[in-house]
């Protein structure tokens, strides 16, 4: 499912070299520069089919690093496997997040994940808690995602549909790993499984923090010493120029209630909500494709400034 985000990114990345050339400007800061200056570094953690940089010059989060930075954040990008369970790549993000403790001194991180990556680091959150001060997770399908249903139950296991369609996902995340210049293990129907109400479920049972007891609730804005937070959009058709609306329109078409194209409303809530209704599609959310979003919204890079200095000010 959200590998389909991943096709939509690498076909624009295909069909406009000529903004590749460069990444979104650095801008020197010269007014309210410790904004976003938070006591613990933020790491931001990709979805699936995600990466920290193609080719070395498109950003998953586009612009939203420099962002962050040029107000005074300490701010890491981490990769994990595009396609695979939550475990596995929750294991791969772990490491990088004792990494990045080591190189900074600091005794513990903000995680802030899109997508699949906002159940990577609850993940992290719910087996080395003592390392995580806040988990914000936006547009996370915390209760399962409907494509995912819609395909599971297209896709019977171990058919020879499976087969081939897992082929062809294990490939396009080989391949964007390797143009990522990493290596690591892919396995697309784990991640198609983990992303589905009954993996949800299954992962929800295990690891419980900040999940809503009701339907569409808020959950616990704090468990075993880590803050939890949440943010996600239901708009769809949010810039005419593109070429990443139409796809989401028609996943848009299997959801029951509203959401951003790939994740519901209500499945996205964890701990303290922010806000689920914002004029942004999955895309949109973490400022692609190449900046197009809707310009009657907030823009991405003032909802994430806004929220590491949520962040500041609550000591994290
Ligand atoms: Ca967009």
């Amino acid at each position: 499912m959200r590998r389909f985000a991943s096709f939509v990114l690498v076909a624009s990345l295909l069909a406009a070299p000529l903004c590749l050339l460069a990444r979104p400007a650095a801008a020197l800061c010269f007014w309210n520069c410790s904004y976003t200056t938070t006591k613990y570094p933020i790491v931001l953690a990709h979805g699936l089919g995600g990466f920290d940089s193609l080719f070395g010059v498109l950003d998953y989060w586009y612009g939203l690093e420099s962002a962050l930075e040029n107000q005074g954040a300490t701010v890491f990008v981490t990769q994990v496997s595009q396609l695979n369970d939550t475990a596995v790549r929750g294991e791969q993000l772990l490491a990088q997040v004792q990494q990045i403790l080591a190189i900074t001194g600091k005794s513990k991180v903000n995680l802030i994940g899109h997508s699949h990556g906002g159940l990577d680091v609850r993940y992290v959150a719910a087996v080395r808690p003592d390392l995580v001060a806040s988990v914000s997770t936006v547009a996370s399908p915390h209760k399962g995602a409907a494509l995912a249903d819609w395909l599971r139950a297209r896709v019977a296991g171990g058919s020879f549909t499976e087969d081939v369609l897992s082929f062809f996902a294990n490939s396009l995340g080989v391949v964007l790993g390797l143009l990522t210049g990493s290596s690591n293990p892919q396995d697309a129907v784990a991640a198609l499984d983990a992303l589905t109400t009954a993996g949800l479920a299954s992962f929800n049972a295990t690891y419980p923090q900040g999940v809503p007891t009701t339907a569409c609730g808020n959950g616990a804005s704090s468990v075993a010493g880590v803050r939890y937070y949440s943010w996600s959009g239901t708009g769809i058709l949010t810039n005419l120029l593109d070429i990443s609306d139409a796809p989401l329109a028609i996943t848009s078409l299997v959801y029951p209630e509203a959401n951003d194209g790939l994740v519901g409303k209500c499945s996205s809530h964890l701990g303290q909500v922010i806000r689920d209704n914002y004029f942004q599609n999955h895309l949109d959310e973490v400022n692609q494709v190449l900046g197009l979003v809707s310009i009657f919204e907030s823009s991405p890079s003032s909802i994430f400034r806004a929220h590491a200095n949520r962040l500041k000010n609550a000591g994290l």
